[in-house]
């Protein structure tokens, strides 16, 4: 006798044949060379410098795909045709944090090496892990610019107990991976940085935009002015989502949550824009704490801001 309706056990969900959904485009890497994007998970976030759990994050992440079909009906553009290698997790050192950063950046710097077309996506993990990988991204593509959006700076000195979640692109500039005049911040708001560390930003030559900024200009124009400057003078972009960069209204699963923040929207306009620049060849989202949030809030945010990037690239 047979049982049409028995499935094997976690596989007997509803399907409807005329929706795609997101997860689905994730496919187990099988080794071999990848010509498009790549999945990462970098599971790091014992360097925060508050309690935080991201590092569960990239599994939450990849599960909240599972939310959303691949259909944008904005511009009538369907993903379903697109393939993401899910290349797994980065096994980080237990204890270890300057170990577990030495772990990330080598492998990213081999898979980029036997990949060289390949556009990681990086999930963190807290935002001590985008360091690693954009020195392993520079060492491959040359002269890199920075898009970072943050509520942050992440410019804090290293001799007061980094390198932290608060030292990312302070590292990537003493350690020379990337020159201040190609970084720029996006998304810097009020009561969350000190007065010092803007001015070592200005000193450097760091762009930074305010949250002002963004409520007075359209986001569009900033990414446009930051991309015009960058590809003039590099040879590669990064692009560095910190989910505190919106408001805690709309990630409250980030550690570091604050009103006065981006909305969700403007992010994913401002990624999506990025995301038609064939010059941006390497992303990453950091900083979403599972175990604080709600409902998977902050991952199914994370989970659009990569489709608005894939449609970018579709463009
Ligand atoms: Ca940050």
């Amino acid at each position: 006798m047979k049982f049409p309706y028995l499935k094997q056990a976690g596989s007997a969900v509803f399907v409807d044949r005329y929706i795609t959904k997101a997860h689905q485009l994730l496919h187990p890497w099988q080794g071999d060379v990848i010509k498009g994007f790549g999945l990462i998970g970098a599971p790091l976030s014992k360097s925060s410098i508050s309690h935080s759990g991201a590092s569960f994050a990239p599994q939450t992440i990849r599960k909240a795909l599972s939310a959303f079909s691949t259909y944008a009906v904005e511009g009538d553009i369907d993903l379903k045709q697109v393939v993401v290698h899910d290349l797994g997790d980065i096994e980080t050192f237990v204890t270890d944090i300057v170990a577990s950063q030495r772990r990330i950046e080598e492998t990213m710097l081999e898979i980029l090496h036997q990949n060289p077309a390949l556009i990681p996506i990086t999930l963190g993990g807290d935002h001590s892990v985008s360091a690693p990988v954009i020195k392993a991204f520079a060492q491959v593509k040359g002269k890199v610019g920075v898009i970072q959006f943050d509520a942050h700076h992440d410019l804090r000195n290293l001799e007061d107990g980094g390198p932290t979640n608060g030292t990312p692109f302070r590292s990537l500039l003493e350690a020379g991976a990337i020159q201040g005049e190609h970084l720029i911040q996006i998304g810097i708001r009020n009561f969350s940085n000190s007065k010092e560390y803007l001015h070592y930003a200005m000193e450097n030559h760091v762009t930074v935009y305010t949250m002002k900024d963004v409520r007075e200009r359209n986001i569009c124009s900033i990414i446009k002015e930051a991309l015009n400057k960058l590809k003039q003078e590099v040879d590669a972009i990064y692009v560095s989502v910190d989910m505190d960069v919106l408001d805690q209204a709309y990630a409250p699963g980030c550690p570091a949550i604050g009103p006065g923040g981006m909305d969700s929207q403007t992010l994913f306009d401002a990624v999506f824009y990025l995301g038609k620049e064939s010059m941006v060849q390497g992303f990453d989202i950091v900083e979403i704490d599972p175990t604080i949030d709600i409902r998977d809030m902050t991952s199914r945010v994370a989970a659009h801001v990569i489709l608005n990037f894939l449609k970018g690239k579709q463009m």
